[in-house]
């Protein structure tokens, strides 16, 4: 290489790194966006899809599911199983089994808007993490009498 191409490719490299150093200098000054998951959480928005989940009715404090299965046959991805006995005395059906396999289901949201007694909602999850598909088999009753 000759003296002048060693200096010009010098200069270009010092040049190269000087506008390096500004990008990063200058996003030093910026404000803070990010935190410092998982010791520190964002609040999630209340539009936020996470997988399905029984609910309560706010006064009476039950599941309000009638075990229509409407849900169940209206799900796209047939990930919806729900199963419920009739008891003596009682008028309906007790909900038995509400499984939902979410390593099948697509968030769409059709199971949500088609319950007839708005018993089904999206839940806040979403670090949701497992080594098998398992893991993602969900017992909803189980969650609900979980979360209270
Ligand atoms: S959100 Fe869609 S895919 Fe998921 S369980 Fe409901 S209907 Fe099925
Ligand atoms: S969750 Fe809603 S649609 Fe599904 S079985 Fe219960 S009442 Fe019927």
């Amino acid at each position: 290489m000759s003296k002048k191409g060693y200096f010009t490719e010098l200069y270009v490299g010092g040049k190269s790194l000087l506008v390096g150093l500004g990008v990063t200098f200058k996003a030093c000054l910026q404000p803070i966006v990010t935190v410092q998951y998982p010791r520190e959480k964002l609040d999630i928005t209340p539009n936020y899809r996470g997988h399905i989940e029984l609910r309560r009715d706010p006064e009476s404090g039950e599941c309000p599911c009638i075990v229509c299965g409407m849900c169940a046959r209206a799900c796209p991805s047939g990930c919806i199983t729900v199963e419920g006995e009739k008891k003596e005395g009682e008028k309906g059906k007790t909900l038995t089994v509400f499984a939902l396999d979410f390593t099948r289901c697509s968030l769409c949201g059709t199971c949500v808007e088609t319950c007839p007694k708005g018993a089904i909602d999206f839940s806040q999850d979403y670090n949701i993490a497992g080594f098998t598909r398992e893991e993602f088999h969900y017992d909803l009753i189980r969650r609900l009498e979980e979360r209270g």
